[in-house]
């Protein structure tokens, strides 16, 4: 194993990412990310932040979400899961006792001759919240 220093240091950074990423479920963009590490980082720049989440997801440890907006939001948790997105406020909530349907796979390559890899669904609404406010 490499034990030069910046590969510790690379692997300190990385880790500190996805533990801040772990530690939330908002779903946040880097920018939230970058804000988070650097207290505990005061050295480490953004485009490095960036990387490293390019990095992670690329290694599936978290998913990299975009939904047609302008900034990607970022998800520790890599397994495979739906979304709901609030159209009054903008919050991404994991959508949960809800499995990920694989019999809506399975008629997806039945009737178009292809292999499904994977899926997302996103719903849109009003979360709890602002369902509330709403009355
Ligand atoms: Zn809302
Ligand atoms: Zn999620």
């Amino acid at each position: 194993m490499d034990r030069k220093k910046g590969f510790i240091r690379k692997t300190r950074q990385r880790d500190l990412i996805l533990k801040t990423l772990r530690g939330t479920d908002t779903h946040p963009t880097a920018d939230w990310i970058y804000e988070q590490v650097k207290k505990e980082m005061p050295n480490i720049s953004l485009g490095t932040v960036y990387r490293n989440l390019g990095k992670l997801a690329e290694l599936g440890e978290i998913t990299e979400l975009n939904f047609g907006s302008k900034y990607s939001r970022f998800d520790g948790n890599a397994e495979n899961h739906y979304h709901f997105v609030c159209t009054e406020c903008g919050k991404i909530l994991d959508v949960k006792g809800c499995k990920v349907d694989k019999e809506l796979e399975k008629c997806v390559e039945q009737n178009n001759n292809v292999e499904v890899d994977f899926h997302t669904t996103l719903f849109y609404g009003f979360c709890s919240d602002c369902k509330n406010k709403k009355g």
